[in-house]
């Protein structure tokens, strides 16, 4: 459905009042010291239809904020670049129904991760592309895709947050050692761990996200010219684990409200891809129980219903 940018910017408007006016926020991810900072008052949501490069946006689009787990959508991009389908061997392409940091799982599957956008599956990942290059290279690699997708080489990752993470990381130590047990996991831990630590904690604004995530939205083309990691089948592929491992336990409740590929982060961000239409970010610091965005995740849910963007058909 057509949609002028007029009327999206009000639309964009609007909902950012809406949320600056809820009393209930969530609560921030306080497990990470650094991330238990951030001021939950903030908000912000960036549009980009797929034939502009105006960015719509209106709140804090422009404050960078901590990408968390949005991250492994870039770096499984760059994975299945490396490794092409092998990849599916070592992590599967099922929804969890596990918390993300949770360890069960890979008790009864010998170590191999439910999906990629789980921490034991992004642990993977990490494995994978750190293999014949070390930690530093593997983070300068997921650290250039992203800012060569958003055209912004001003990106940064956080220091605050990544030694934040180093320091607390207990849970993900465990799930590494635990695959390096099973056979899962080649590279030394600590290195391994390095990656997934400082991926996370890539600092952009949902302006720059928006831009980053637009090759999933417009099936792997880029007005710039082509970029040779972003190939339209992976961009399919990419969708559609979003859409069912995209938001940890809380994917198919998400499908369900909102219908569109999304991959949410511990940081309060959500990336939402409207496919051949738009790629949205919408951010707002405080969690719900299950650890989605409470407030991003309701200005998708205004956002589509007002638009009727679903994958599923219109509203
Ligand atoms: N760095 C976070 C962790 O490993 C990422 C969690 C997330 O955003 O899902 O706990």
């Amino acid at each position: 459905r057509k949609i002028t940018p007029k009327r999206l910017q009000e639309i964009a408007d609007e909902i950012t009042e809406r949320i600056a006016g809820e009393s209930e926020r969530g609560v921030v991810a306080d497990y990470i010291p650094e991330l238990a900072k951030v001021d939950l008052n903030r908000f912000g949501i960036a549009i980009l239809p797929v034939e502009t490069e105006e960015c719509i946006v209106a709140g804090d689009a422009d404050v960078p904020f901590s990408i968390q787990s949005i991250s492994k959508v870039f770096a499984l991009t760059l994975a299945l670049e490396k490794v092409g389908a092998t990849l599916w061997s070592r992590v599967g392409r099922e929804p969890s129904g596990d918390p993300f940091n949770s360890i069960v799982q890979l008790e009864y599957e010998k170590g191999i991760p439910r999906n990629p956008f789980i921490n034991p599956g992004a642990i993977v990942l990490a494995d994978v592309l750190m293999d014949n290059q070390g930690p530093d290279k593997a983070i300068e690699q997921i650290l250039g895709l992203c800012q060569r997708l958003a055209n912004d080489q001003s990106m940064r990752i956080d220091g605050d947050v990544a030694a934040s993470e180093m320091k607390t990381g207990g849970r993900n130590r465990a799930l590494a050692h635990f695959m390096a047990a099973e056979g899962n996991l080649r590279g030394d831990v600590e290195d391994v761990l390095k990656i997934y630590f400082h991926q996370c904690s890539i600092a952009m604004s949902c302006r720059q996200l928006a831009m980053a995530g637009r090759f999933l939205a417009s099936a792997g083309h880029l007005s710039g010219g082509e970029d040779p990691t972003v190939t339209p089948e992976r961009a399919r592929r990419i969708n559609a684990l979003m859409m069912t491992c995209g938001q940890y336990d809380a994917s198919g409740e998400f499908a369900f409200r909102i219908g569109i590929p999304a991959k949410s982060g511990v940081g309060g961000g959500i990336l939402g891809i409207v496919p051949g239409i738009a790629s949205v970010v919408a951010w707002c610091p405080g969690l719900d129980a299950k650890g989605n965005s409470l407030l991003a995740t309701r200005a998708f849910e205004e956002l589509v219903r007002t638009i009727g963007w679903s994958v599923f058909g219109p509203i």
